[in-house]
This record gives structure tokens, C-alpha cells and sequence, in this order.
């Protein structure tokens, strides 16, 4: 199936590493154009050889005037944008009794705050392109996890914002929708497994209950969801929580 994905122009925040970095392998793999905003220049080697175009932009996205910043330079490089994927976000531990007030906001800032932050600058361009908007979720914002007050509200906050947004741009023609994972290999997932006595141990255990093919998510596999919901290929879908989670989050728990 072609894409039609050739040439558009996408920003994909956090694309250095983990599932952002396999979207803008994807998204490159079908031709497009991508502008990698991260903290880290580690993408720049994220890049596949073969001549494809993509762009790293550094900065910390905790700060608006940062995203204003970096959405300008993309458009001074690439002229246009077709799609923002906001995927940028760290599960970090901010618990009810285990965090504070001050901590408490600043999760909420480094996890949702950039992704109204990116949405709002880039919105002018968008309007120009009829272009689309995925944000990455995270079941944790619909099961709880514990320990991770800051993270899980800001995740329930971009479910929300992602229907808030179908509304509000409807008139534009521009499409959001939001891609839900629940266990992906990725470095934050084995930052989080190394919390544990026995990681491996806790791998085994996960993965056990996930009820398809008993394994986590690749992220390629959030990635072609992604690409999907980016392309015309999903022209009539907007306001949707797609869960890309191997039936971890809603198929019944005694199966496994
Ligand atoms: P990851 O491996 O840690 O990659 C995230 C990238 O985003 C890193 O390069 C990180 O840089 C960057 N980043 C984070 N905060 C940033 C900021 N404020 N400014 C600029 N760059 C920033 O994470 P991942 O596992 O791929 O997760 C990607 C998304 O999927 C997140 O929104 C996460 O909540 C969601 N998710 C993941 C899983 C999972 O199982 N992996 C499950 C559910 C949801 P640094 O490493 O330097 O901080």
C-alpha cells in the first residue's frame, strides 16, 4: 500500500532513541522528510545511509520559547510541515507520597506541556497543509501503574487534548488521533526494567501477560501506526486512542 507519504515534511520530538527514532526510520523508509527534535544528538547516526532526508534539531522541549524556536528553524529548513508526532516523554517516578508539588508540576510540564507547546507553533503550518497530528500515549494514563502521579496526568491529559484538538481543527481538515503503547523495547523501558532486583526476571513476567505472542511491542510496530495514521490513508479517522499493545491493555487478564 502506498502511503503517500513522499516528500511531506514531518517533526517527530524525541527521535533520537527508542520509539521516536523508529518512526523516523519508518517515515524516511517512505520517502518523507523529517526534522528530529530531541536533547540528544544521538539520532544523527538514527539516519539510514541511503541519502534519505531528515534533519536533528536540538532542544529541550520543557521550554515554550524553545519549541517556538526550533518550529521556526524546521520551517526555515524545510518551508512546510505536513505532520507533528509528538513523542517525547520519560516515565519519571513522581509518586503521590514519593514526589512533591514542585516535581509534581514540572512531570506534567516535561511529559504534556511540550506537546501543547509543539501543537500551537505548529499549528499555522498545518492549517497551510491540511496536515495531521499523532500523539504517543501510554496505557499507564488508563490502568495506573503507581508511583507515577506526574507521567500517568499528563498522559490522561494528551488523550484528552488528542479529542479536545479533532474538535477544535475540524474546521482545517486537520486530523489528531493518539497511538497507545503499553510495553516496548526501548531504553526507557530498560531504565525502568533496571529498577528492578532482577530485571530478566521482571522481563519474563511482563511479558508473560501479554496476551499476544507473549513478547513486548516492537517500535517499529508503534511506528507503522503511526505512518499510517499520518497518511491519507486514515482520511476519514480523527479523535481516536489507537492501542498498539499486543491486547495487553484490553483483552481479559485470565487468558494469560
Ligand atoms: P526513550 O527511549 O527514552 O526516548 C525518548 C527520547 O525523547 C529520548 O531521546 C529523550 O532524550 C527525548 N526526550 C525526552 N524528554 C525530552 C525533552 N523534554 N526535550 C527533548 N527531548 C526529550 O522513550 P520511548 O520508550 O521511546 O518513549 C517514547 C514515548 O512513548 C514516550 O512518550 C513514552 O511515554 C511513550 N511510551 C513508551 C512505552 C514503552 O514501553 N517504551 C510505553 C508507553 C508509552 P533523553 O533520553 O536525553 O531524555
Amino acid at each position: 500500500m502506498d502511503l503517500h507519504l513522499k516528500d511531506k515534511v514531518y517533526v517527530v520530538t524525541g527521535g533520537s532513541r527508542g520509539i521516536g527514532k523508529a518512526i523516523v526510520r519508518t517515515l524516511t523508509d517512505e520517502g518523507a522528510r523529517v526534522a528530529i527534535v530531541d536533547k540528544s544528538a544521538e539520532s544523527i547516526k538514527t539516519l539510514p545511509e541511503s541519502g534519505q532526508k531528515g534533519k536533528f534539531f536540538k532542544a529541550d522541549l520543557t521550554s515554550s520559547p524553545a519549541c517556538q524556536e526550533v518550529m521556526e528553524q524546521i520551517i526555515l529548513e524545510f518551508g512546510q510541515v505536513d505532520g507533528l508526532i509528538n513523542n517525547a516523554g520519560s516515565n519519571d517516578n513522581i509518586g503521590l507520597e514519593s514526589g512533591t508539588p514542585e516535581k509534581f508540576l514540572a512531570s506534567l510540564t516535561n511529559n504534556a506541556g511540550h506537546y501543547y507547546f509543539m501543537a500551537h507553533y505548529a499549528l499555522p503550518h498545518l492549517k497551510k497543509t491540511r496536515g495531521t497530528i499523532v500523539n504517543i500515549g501510554s496505557k499507564t494514563s488508563v490502568t495506573g501503574q503507581g508511583n507515577t502521579s506526574g507521567y500517568v496526568a499528563a498522559k490522561g491529559a494528551i488523550l484528552s487534548l488528542t479529542r479536545e484538538w479533532a474538535v477544535e481543527l475540524l474546521p482545517y481538515h486537520i486530523r489528531v488521533n493518539a497511538v497507545i503503547p503499553a510495553e516496548v523495547s526501548t531504553p526507557l523501558y530498560e531504565s525502568w526494567l533496571k529498577s528492578f532486583s532482577d530485571p530478566q526476571e521482571k522481563l519474563k513476567s511482563v511479558s508473560k501477560k501479554i496476551p499476544l505472542e507473549h513478547r513486548l511491542t516492537k517500535p517499529e510496530e508503534i511506528a507503522d501506526a503511526v505512518a499510517f495514521l499520518l497518511s491519507d490513508r486514515s482520511s476519514h479517522t480523527t479523535g481516536q486512542w489507537m492501542f498498539v499493545d499486543g491486547g495487553y491493555t484490553h483483552l481479559d487478564r485470565a487468558i494469560s
